[in-house]
């Protein structure tokens, strides 16, 4: 029987003392082990939802509320098994897998059981937020599996049109269509990201990404030494990683930077040497990081390296150590969205099987954190609340970071705003408001309470005030209509508002 297959009228004795129990305001996980299913089974929030709704109750209980309290639901897809340019010491190669993904990766599981198929998987994943009465009407795309660029441009074009078709529950005849139906859809893409290696971004390749309605890219850095890029023989140099930053901001991408530590030799002192570089060079402040530090998978060629006795895993001291150094130099305008790869402890042959590392760390660096992730409001409700502008260079001129915090530093919208040297056209890169995930139209504590447009007309403001006769947004495909109603007309990648 599939999870949604779940018939409430079948477990009708227990469930009536259940959700007696969870009406009366008990604790919901207390409840579920005291009244189980079976013997060996516990109902999911999910089957408590769909129980509730079924008995004619109301539904005020959010399973999982971590996943969109940053507003939006993240909807991740895995592209088909397909050969990966890169042949890099670290990764994973499961021939059923795109590279370095591996099958027990929730991503990875939820991806083979719907063949990759991006309509069933997009679907399956809508279905999932659905029954544990998530809204879905912002998504956050976010496509994943070995370096895109390198899939042919027939499967890139067919691969996000299914996923907008998912999305819009139909079928458009084409990828433009597809994207025109979300822009009104009832899911609406409000960002689109993928996936590629510094040396495949070009003019033409960003055009492309544009084109498909990609928002942001993520990037494998990994380490910003030609030596240790070299010796894991990750085939791209930090020149081509600084160049391909330098385009990414240039076509006012996102840009979530993917760093390693503990890689083949390297070691903890030279980690945090090359840590400081993505933050203290202007030619790269990522926007998101991931952290991942080295752990070997069997299918990875590192194998052979670990079997000489040249490369080992740091300890769980080592490495606690280095992150507690590394992740307070990450600035306020960064967010931290991951500081561990979600292996399988089964699949991992020796490194980290601690997953909740980040906690650890956490607590171990109070007041000490400021990139945004740790900041963020999540379900609290907002007071007091301050705009904080911070202006830092870059390889094209100068960002300004524009947030809306409590006064504990809580950020609860921010925008960021690019101001390229010797341009007529500022950039909006990106446009975020804080709170639980809301209808749209419904009010909340933060989404929809006016933080949104408040940034995006001081950016407007800022954009004049510096003399810039344009101001551009990367809107998502979904958020066309808003910026629209904000008085940006549409360009053929951008929209566009006339500051002059
Ligand atoms: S480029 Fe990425 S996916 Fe390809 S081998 Fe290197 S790490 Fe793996």
């Amino acid at each position: 029987m599939g999870r949604f297959d779940f018939n409430p009228e079948n477990y009708k004795q227990q469930l009536q003392v259940l959700l007696l129990k969870l009406r009366q305001g008990e604790n919901l996980e207390k409840i579920l082990r005291r009244y189980p299913k079976s013997k060996t089974e516990l109902f999911t929030k999910a089957e408590i939802i769909k129980a509730l709704k079924h008995f004619g109750y109301s539904v005020n209980l959010i399973a999982k509320p971590v996943r969109t309290l940053s507003g939006v639901v993240p909807v991740t897809v895995l592209t088909k098994p397909y050969p990966c340019p890169g042949k890099c010491l670290y990764c994973p190669n499961d021939p059923q897998m795109p590279k370095s993904y591996l099958p027990l990766e929730p991503g990875g599981q939820r991806a083979l059981a719907n063949k990759f198929d991006p309509f069933r998987q997009v679907a399956a994943r809508l279905n999932t937020y659905r029954a544990n009465n998530h809204p879905v009407d912002k998504v956050e795309l976010i496509v994943l599996g070995g370096t895109w660029s390198a899939y042919p441009k027939i499967y890139q074009d067919w691969f996000i049109k299914r996923c907008f078709d998912a999305l819009n529950n139909q079928t458009a005849k084409n990828l433009y269509q597809a994207q025109k139906i979300n822009e009104t859809a009832t899911s609406r893409c409000v960002g689109l990201s993928l996936e590629t290696r510094p040396d495949w971004i070009t003019d033409k390749e960003l055009i492309n990404f544009r084109r498909l309605g990609c928002t942001k890219v993520q990037i494998g850095v990994q380490s910003l030494s030609d030596q240790i890029l070299t010796l894991n023989r990750r085939g791209a140099t930090v020149s081509q990683t600084r160049q391909a930053f330098k385009l990414l901001r240039q076509y006012g991408f996102k840009i979530q930077a993917h760093w390693m530590a503990n890689l083949y030799g390297s070691n903890p002192k030279k980690d945090v040497a090359d840590f400081k570089k993505l933050f203290s060079n202007p030619d790269f402040r990522p926007d998101e990081l991931k952290i991942y530090p080295c752990s070997l998978i069997k299918t990875a060629p590192l194998m052979e390296q670990f079997k000489l006795g040249l490369w080992r895993p740091y300890t769980q001291t080592q490495l606690v150590e280095l992150l507690v150094k590394i992740l307070p130099l990450v600035p306020d305008y960064c967010r931290v969205s991951r500081i561990i790869r979600d292996f399988s402890s089964s699949d991992i042959v020796s490194g980290n099987r601690q997953s909740n590392l980040r906690q650890l760390v956490e607590n171990k660096l109070v007041g000490k954190i400021k990139e945004i992730r740790f900041r963020e409001i999540r379900n609290q409700p907002p007071r007091n609340l301050f705009l904080k502008i911070i202006s830092y260079k870059t390889s094209l001129g100068r960002e300004k970071f524009l947030q809306w915090v409590t006064n504990k530093n809580q950020i609860c919208a921010f925008l960021r705003l690019s101001l390229p040297k010797n341009k007529t056209t500022a950039m909006i890169r990106e446009l975020h408001v804080y709170g639980p995930a809301l209808k749209l139209g419904s009010q909340g504590e933060v989404q929809h309470s006016g933080l949104g447009k408040n940034l995006v007309a001081k950016a407007i403001n800022l954009a004049k005030i510096n003399k810039y006769s344009r101001l551009a947004v990367i809107s998502g495909v979904g958020t066309r209509e808003y910026y629209r109603s904000l008085g940006f007309y549409d360009g053929r990648l951008y929209q566009y508002f006339k500051v002059g």
